[in-house]
């Protein structure tokens, strides 16, 4: 079969593989939306996992159930099926302590282009198929559907790491695509002022369609003078970080009140070290939380979020700002993720 794959650190490319192979519990899925992420551009070109040679890339996918191992009970061949990016060993110890997602070692349930090939391939297999796909409900388009693998888990889960309660002022911090999720799901658990920090107009305008009810523009000025401009210098009760850097937590702490949290989904590529500002931490005793977590994976989560789409609570398709046609796409959708034009927020390729 083919695949688009990371031949080695800066390196991509089509390549020949053999297909799969299905376990008992397990399922062979063929594509049917794909959709490239940030992660996959920090793995190639920014060596993030270290080197991969030859491992086929992505991790969002909805598709065709291909092949289904003895022991599996609730799919067949030619289900479709939303796969999330991240599949657990769900009999892991780690499961069992109520953090699948470290199934076999820290983030070790991220299997699709880390650990194994992902789903940029013309077959790829899910492991624990039963607990780790999900049906498409009837009606749902496979291309917003895509963005439950990982955007929305990703952007919903930083509302979940920083607790997002009624009323609560909350500043996201970062609107790409997953920043955009996290401010559709703080305006879900009830935020009152939310904040959003970005600075492409396509991005922006999405914000406010998602809830926000502000947005600020890092390239304007400090963000923490910004906010507490806005907040009569006490600062908001909630921060998302879904962009930025290591410097964006010392603004993070600055720009929370004392007993607020922090919720980090970003990805940290450099620096040794995050600076937490003593200070503005209460000299340590600001009972100011920093939670950073990868997303949540498995069946349960995907349905979940899929029944927030079929009741119309969510519309992921705004973010699609790039929709491409043919397997063969997936590499200009990819390229077009590095390259982050200023109209890109998410691309998608149907196959
Ligand atoms: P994007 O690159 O599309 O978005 C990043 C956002 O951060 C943009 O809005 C950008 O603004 C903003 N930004 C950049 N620099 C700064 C800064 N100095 N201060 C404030 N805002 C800034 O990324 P994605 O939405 O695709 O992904 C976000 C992060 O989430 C990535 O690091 C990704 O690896 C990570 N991720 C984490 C997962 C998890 O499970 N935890 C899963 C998937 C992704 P603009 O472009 O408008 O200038
Ligand atoms: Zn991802």
């Amino acid at each position: 079969m083919k695949g688009f794959a990371m031949l080695g650190i800066g390196k991509v490319g089509w390549i020949e593989k053999e297909k799969p192979q299905c376990g008992p519990l397990d399922a062979l899925v063929k594509p049917i939306a794909i959709s490239p992420c940030t992660s996959d551009i920090h793995t190639v070109w920014e060596g993030a996992l270290g080197e991969r040679r030859n491992m086929i890339l992505g991790h969002e996918a909805v598709g065709e159930v291909a092949e289904v191992g003895a022991l599996v009970k609730d799919f067949k061949p030619g289900d479709r099926v939303i796969v999330p990016a991240i599949t657990p060993d769900w009999g892991s110890l780690e499961a069992q302590a109520g953090y699948s997602v470290h199934s076999g070692g820290m983030l070790a349930g991220w299997k699709f282009s880390n650990f194994k090939d992902g789903v940029f391939g013309e077959y790829f297999h899910v492991n624990e198929a039963d607990a780790n796909l999900a049906l498409l409900p009837e009606g749902i388009d496979p291309a917003a559907a895509v963005m439950l693998s990982d955007m929305v888990p990703t952007g919903f889960h930083g509302v979940e790491l920083a607790e997002v309660a009624f009323g609560d002022d909350v500043c996201v911090i970062g609107i790409g695509p997953v920043g955009l999720m996290a401010v559709a799901g703080a305006a879900l658990r009830g935020a009152a002022n939310l904040y959003a920090v970005g600075s492409r107009p396509v991005c922006a305008e999405a914000a406010r369609a998602y809830g926000a009810t502000e947005v600020i523009n890092y390239r304007n000025g400090d963000i923490v003078e910004q906010i507490l401009d806005r907040t009569h210098g006490k600062g908001v009760d909630r921060v998302i970080i879904a962009g930025g850097d290591v410097d964006t937590f010392a603004q993070a702490v600055k720009m929370l009140k004392p007993g607020g949290r922090i919720g980090n989904v970003n990805y940290l590529g450099e620096g040794d070290y995050i600076k937490i500002p003593r200070v503005e931490w209460g000299c340590g005793m600001g009972h100011k939380t920093i939670a950073g977590g990868l997303m949540y994976g498995g069946r349960l989560r995907m349905e979940k979020l899929a029944a927030l789409l079929s009741t119309g609570r969510l519309d992921t398709s705004r973010l699609l700002t790039h929709r491409f046609q043919g397997f063969d796409k997936i590499e200009e959708a990819l390229m077009l993720m590095k390259d982050k034009p200023r109209d890109l927020i998410k691309p998608v390729v149907l196959v």
